[in-house]
């Protein structure tokens, strides 16, 4: 009721000055559904104050749509960063591959040495002879056992 009371005084007397004034900045962030929301609403209503103050600060906030192109601007350079960063992150990919694709290919070059280096080995003077021993051996054992 004292509420009520002060927003008629309000109206009448056109008060500078009203105890709800700086809540109606939070009119634009709070969802329509939103309890204060409704009762700030209604206050705007009956309240001269407030009304003519919600109404400097929307102009107030359309005044600074002006200036919108340039937040457009930063998110363009903000879009063409993310941009550079996502084919930045490409050609990270496509040097990952590469590298795997590479590393792979040494690989199978590492064992495909090995392999000749192992027939290679076999084929060694070396070889040759340890075979001739263990042919003789095989043939020692065979004689006297
Ligand atoms: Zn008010």
């Amino acid at each position: 009721m004292d509420r009520s009371i002060q927003e008629l005084k309000n109206v009448n007397s056109f008060s500078k000055s009203c105890i709800h004034t700086k809540h109606i900045y939070s009119l634009l962030d709070l969802p329509r559904i939103d309890e204060s929301y409704k009762k700030m609403s209604k206050h705007l209503e009956t309240c001269v104050v407030c009304s003519k103050e919600f109404q400097r600060f929307q102009l107030k906030t359309e005044a600074a749509q002006v200036f919108i192109p340039k937040v457009l601007m930063d998110r363009d350079l903000r879009q063409s960063f993310e941009r550079e960063v996502v084919e930045l992150f490409k050609v990270m990919d496509l040097n990952d591959r590469e590298l795997l694709k590479r590393n792979v290919k040494e690989g199978f070059i590492f064992i495909d040495r090995m392999g000749i280096e192992f027939i290679r080995n076999l084929l060694s003077k070396t070889m040759f002879k340890a075979y001739f021993a263990a042919v003789i051996i095989f043939i020692c054992l065979k004689l006297f056992l």
